[in-house]
């Protein structure tokens, strides 16, 4: 696994807004950065969660975090808009943009794939990160040097059976990420790019492989180097790549 130990305060000034930040990997990152001083806006559906994790980070390193429940089935694009004009009155600039909320859905071959279930995938996997991402590129575009990261996975680079709604939106996902590349790159400081995490500890991971041993995966901290390099000044140049944290090598 890639290794990158940066310095106890490099991300202290920045602000990073992560969704999925109730649990699993988003959760990692929104306690992994506070450790290095970022300032956070925690997006999750379960005001609940999202407070016990703002608890932590709070008595750990006071002052940090803000939460915003905000569930993705729901959010029409006003609430985006209300959320981004919130922000710019809070911070003045946002460095970083993790895109970690996303749903499985059904494992089911497409023939009887539950259209309630392709509803609600676009609508939490693609079209909550579009209208977010929209909401947020001008106070993206005020960073001196921003990173939008969209967490993909192995089924939106090469189609598999049976993945159905989750594969397509990671696919179209991979087309927003490049499309969004190519439109910041000559005229702002914004980095897009998508990571796929690999196999991951996660309830996802869990509700993917039920009969699977969860201790035979790695814990979502161990992804936190390709991360924290990702949002470093090293990864600048970075731009448009479709990056995988497993056999991630900046040198490539
Ligand atoms: P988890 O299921 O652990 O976490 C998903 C997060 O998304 C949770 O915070 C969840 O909220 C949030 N979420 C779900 N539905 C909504 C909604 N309607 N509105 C707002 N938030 C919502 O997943 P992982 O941490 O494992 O996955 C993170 C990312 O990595 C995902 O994009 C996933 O596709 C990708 N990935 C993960 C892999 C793995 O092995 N874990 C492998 C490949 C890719 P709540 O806490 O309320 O459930």
């Amino acid at each position: 696994m890639f290794e990158f130990s940066p310095p106890d305060s490099f991300l202290s000034g920045k602000t990073i807004l992560i969704t999925g930040a109730s649990d699993g990997i988003g959760k990692q990152c929104a306690k992994t950065f506070a450790q290095y001083g970022a300032n956070l806006v925690l997006l999750g559906r379960d005001q609940e969660k999202l407070e016990a994790l703002y608890d932590e980070i709070e008595e750990r390193t006071p002052g940090l975090a803000v939460i915003q429940p905000l569930d993705f089935t729901k959010a029409h694009s006003d609430e985006y808009k209300n959320l981004a004009s919130s922000l710019g009155e809070q911070f003045e600039t946002l460095d970083g943009l993790i895109h970690s909320a996303a749903l499985l859905g059904s494992r089911t071959p497409i023939e009887f794939y539950p259209e309630s279930d392709w509803d609600k995938l676009l609508q939490v996997n693609l079209t909550a990160p579009f209208l977010l991402t929209k909401a947020l590129l001008p106070h993206l575009s005020q960073s001196s040097d921003a990173r939008v990261l969209f967490l993909s996975s192995s089924v939106g680079r090469i189609g598999r059976a049976h993945w159905g709604a989750y594969a397509i939106t990671k696919f179209a996902l991979e087309g927003l990420m490049q499309t969004l590349a190519d439109e910041v790159a000559n005229t702002t400081q914004i980095k897009v790019n998508s990571l796929n995490p690999g196999a991951t500890r996660t309830n996802m991971r869990r509700d993917a492989y039920p009969a699977e041993d969860p201790s035979t995966q790695p814990e979502p901290v161990a992804l936190m180097p390709v991360f924290l390099y990702l949002l470093s000044e090293q990864a600048k140049n970075i731009q448009g790549q479709a990056l995988d944290a497993r056999d991630f090598n900046p040198g490539n």
